[in-house]
């Protein structure tokens, strides 16, 4: 059986962002990989309890993700507030489903502080990007899932083979 592939929920059309919206991703592939069953579907967030709507939040300037994951940064709200533990959470719950069923890759919505893989913002909540990637991204790679943004919706095909 071929590998699974998690997969954002916002990008599948679920309004779990921040700000109650979704994102969704239009692609042949997905529809394809959703009928043979391969698409495992999470928000991270949402799975460590954070409400829909909630604050924006960013990784705090001159940290990365995986200063969050050594614990020696923190993860903001747009109001000072302290989420840290909870993108933290979000992450190993990432990691827990991909591992119990089978996902080799994740495609994720790039940009979020928790599934960015390309980009996130800067820390300093004025829309400034900085390469980098989100909290779960990071720590799913840190395992060996292959993280595809949801601007490598090609080369996710090819690394899972369809
Ligand atoms: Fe989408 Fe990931 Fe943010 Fe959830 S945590 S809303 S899946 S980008």
């Amino acid at each position: 059986m071929r590998a699974k592939i998690l997969v954002s929920a916002c990008l599948m059309g679920h309004a779990v962002r921040y700000d109650g919206q979704a994102k969704p991703l239009v692609h042949p592939a997905l529809d394809r990989w959703r009928q043979e069953g391969r698409l495992v579907t999470i928000c991270p967030e949402m799975s460590a309890g954070m409400p829909v709507p909630r604050l924006p939040a960013e990784i705090e300037p001159g940290k990365s993700a995986t200063d969050i994951l050594l614990g020696v940064g923190h993860v903001r709200e747009s109001s000072g507030g302290d989420v840290t533990d909870a993108f933290v959470q979000a992450a190993r719950n990432a990691l827990a489903l991909a591992l119990e069923t089978g996902c080799a890759y994740a495609l994720l919505i790039d940009g979020s502080p928790s599934c960015g893989s390309g980009f996130v913002y800067d820390g300093s909540f004025s829309g400034r990007r900085q390469s980098g990637e989100g909290v779960t991204a990071a720590l799913l790679k840190a395992n060996g899932i292959q993280v595809f943004s949801d601007r490598q919706i090609e080369e996710l095909m090819v690394a899972a083979g369809s």
